[in-house]
């Protein structure tokens, strides 16, 4: 057995992830753990899951050459990796399939999540409308408000949303209550979790989900260009879209991996290894020692820790973690839908333009590949309001 198996085993990523809950919790999380392990290799499970990715998601999505933002950057290849075009707009459903047939195989019929911004709940009550499956989401008071529209959208799709008022009203508090809803009702409940963030098994199970997306993009650059990237961009908020952007590249050597933080929640750059939510990653802390509130222009990238394979990756030096300010993601915003017809998530906007960057300073025969995480539809009037400013 590698030595890296056997830490995905255990849920632990060199000093990083691992499970440290109360008892009762760590009970039920095991059992999860089990379930996954027995349906990870299982062919009929994984016959099933492309069969959802395929006919409700719309996957395989295309590996798109940005041609002009190419020409206009001056240097390697860009091209981008359309999960803007799944189903919800995002890479969030990929996840969530996965988990909802895990529920189904476990013989669960309700589903509980927490969402920040709404993207993940919307994700999760689209596909428990699919499967016919009860849905509570749990969102903290001042999102609800925040992000009424969403909270209307979960409505629409039959969830129950539930307005959390405790602690400071928000993402954090939004977990706390779920976990308890977990603990009390596991017998017929699944808890699907939104990123690759939390204790074992979630930072494995949602990189196993994710995964598709570099095994296609590997595929599609082979057949583009026959040869590997020389980095692949993603942006990290808990880090799900990246960890499945990097998953089948991690052991090509050649490959650089790079992930994108915002300046206003670098939790990789600036952050400590710390316990929070029940695992150890790296994490922003304040004097206190508490987390730290964090404040990005993307809502999706507003999260204090980090999954605790990047924190790995990062500490272990196998992939680079970089900044963007939220003033450049603005720009390369508007400059994506100028150049390309293509109006990307603020979050990826990041991406964006770190690759732009680099492609800069990087040789014509370079090939880079974004992860376009999300289209930005749902960040046009947020934009608008920041550039009438
Ligand atoms: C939620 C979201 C993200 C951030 O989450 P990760 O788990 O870091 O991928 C990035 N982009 C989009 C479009 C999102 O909806």
């Amino acid at each position: 057995m590698t030595e890296r198996a056997e830490r995905v085993e255990t849920g632990l990523f060199g000093e990083f992830g691992g499970s440290y809950l109360p008892e009762d919790l760590q009970k039920v999380l095991s059992m999860l753990a089990d379930e996954f392990e027995k349906y990870r290799n299982d062919p009929e499970f994984e016959e099933e899951f492309r069969f959802y990715l395929k006919e409700y998601v719309g996957r395989d999505n295309p590996l798109t050459f940005a041609g002009n933002l190419t020409e206009k950057a001056g240097g390697a290849k860009i091209y981008l990796k359309r999960e803007d075009l799944n189903h919800t707009g995002a890479h969030k459903i990929n996840n969530v399939i996965g988990q909802i047939l895990l529920a189904k195989r476990m013989g669960v019929k309700r589903v509980i999540a927490e969402t920040g911004a709404g993207q993940h709940g919307v994700a999760t009550a689209t596909a428990c409308a699919m499967f016919g499956m009860e849905c509570t989401v749990y969102m903290g008071k001042v999102d609800t408000e925040r992000q009424a529209l969403n909270v209307f959208r979960m409505e629409l799709l039959g969830a129950n949303v539930v307005a959390v008022e405790k602690g400071q009203g928000r993402l954090k508090d939004a977990v706390d209550e779920a976990l308890n809803d977990l603990v009390e009702n596991y017998e017929n409940t699944f808890y699907l979790l939104g990123s690759a963030v939390g204790p074992h098994p979630f930072p494995t199970m949602v990189k196993h989900f994710q995964s598709i997306i570099s095994e296609e993009s590997k595929r599609q650059i082979m057949e583009k260009e026959g040869k590997l990237p020389a980095a692949v961009v993603a942006c990290v908020g808990g880090g799900s879209n990246a960890i499945g952007a990097f998953s089948h590249y991690i052991d090509e050597p050649d490959v650089r991996l790079i992930g994108v933080e915002p300046e206003e929640a670098a939790t990789i750059t600036n952050g400590v290894p710390a316990v929070i939510h029940g695992f150890k990653c790296l994490t922003l802390l304040d004097e206190n020692g508490n987390p730290q509130p964090t404040n990005s222009i993307a809502a999706g990238l507003d999260y204090p820790g980090v999954g605790p394979e990047h924190s790995y990756l990062s500490t272990s030096g196998r992939a680079e973690y970089v900044t963007v300010s939220g003033q450049e993601s603005l720009e390369a915003f508007q400059e994506l839908s100028k150049t390309e017809g293509i109006i990307p998530a603020l979050e990826s906007a990041h991406a964006v333009a770190h690759a732009t960057k680099l492609a800069k300073v990087l040789p014509k025969d370079d090939v880079i590949i974004v992860n376009l995480s999300g289209r930005g539809d749902k960040d046009v009037a947020q934009v608008y309001e920041m550039l009438k400013k």
